[in-house]
């Protein structure tokens, strides 16, 4: 929309507001103050109802909140509530600032202000990281390379972990989303429903138990076969969802779950 209509529908809303709620807008910071001091402030402020929403929303106190390219907290916007929501993605102490990521780096927050040689490990994960998702992404592979991807995905997983100390956040619950649907893909409900039960719980971390997401996952988790792609690609990996081994440790656990070099009858 060009600015100077943007200017002119904002100016009609909000005027229809309360006195207390223009003082709010207005006193939100404008990144390029001028003659367009409304969609300015708009352009400066709004965030989108939801991941790939067209729509964008201005609110008094989630505006205030800064970016980190490194965040303790998660901003969604909630379709049952019709609210956006901020949840803590690890524990925030007394004193310190709440942060949610909007912007693409090369900015001044704590994350990016890391000594140079540190600066350069996380730019690398980064990268890493950016490739890997790719990589996961690619339709083709997952029919004809499934393994391979599983793999991927647990070398995204260590990256995260790292890049992130061990708070995952919402890549996380992506990440576990997309393994469960090689899984699924390929028949293996076992596989399946623990990686929907990790992306479920990744994503009521950063949505809330009431987010529309974290529950279809969760019914995904209790009856993984229910999910449209499943056995679309291959049979090869057929299993049921009560094969999920109970007796090991973790890090067998982990090998199993990403068929990580097993023993044949454990794959
Ligand atoms: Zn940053």
């Amino acid at each position: 929309m060009p600015l100077q209509i943007l200017e002119a529908k904002l100016a009609a809303q909000l005027k229809a507001l309360p006195k207390d709620s223009q003082r709010q807008f207005l006193s939100l910071y404008n990144k390029s103050p001028g003659k367009l001091p409304f969609s300015t402030i708009f352009k400066t402020n709004a965030l989108p109802c939801g991941s790939d929403s067209p729509v964008g929303a201005v609110y008094p106190t989630i505006c205030l909140i800064n970016h980190s390219c490194v965040p303790n907290s998660h901003n969604n916007w909630n379709d049952n509530l019709e609210h956006e929501t901020i949840h803590a993605i690890r524990p925030i102490e007394a004193g310190e600032e709440i942060t949610i990521p909007y912007d693409k780096g090369g900015c001044t927050c704590l994350g990016c202000s890391l000594p140079p040689p540190e600066l350069d490990d996380s730019d690398a994960r980064r990268l890493q990281i950016q490739l890997l998702d790719a990589a996961i992404g690619d339709p083709y592979r997952i029919m004809s390379e499934p393994r391979e991807v599983l793999r991927d995905c647990y070398s995204m997983l260590q990256n995260l972990n790292e890049e992130f100390g061990g708070y995952i956040g919402i890549l996380g619950a992506r990440l576990y989303y997309d393994a469960f649907q090689i899984s699924i893909a390929h028949g293996d409900q076992a596989r399946a429903s623990v990686f929907a039960k990790r992306a479920y719980e990744s994503r009521v971390l950063c949505e809330g138990e009431d987010s529309p997401e974290a529950q279809r996952v969760r019914s995904l988790a209790m009856k993984p076969a229910r999910h449209m792609s499943f056995e679309l690609a291959s049979r090869q990996w057929r299993r049921s969802k009560d094969m999920v081994p109970k007796s090991l440790d973790t890090e067998s656990f982990e090998k199993w779950l990403f068929k990580l070099d097993l023993p044949r009858d454990l794959r």
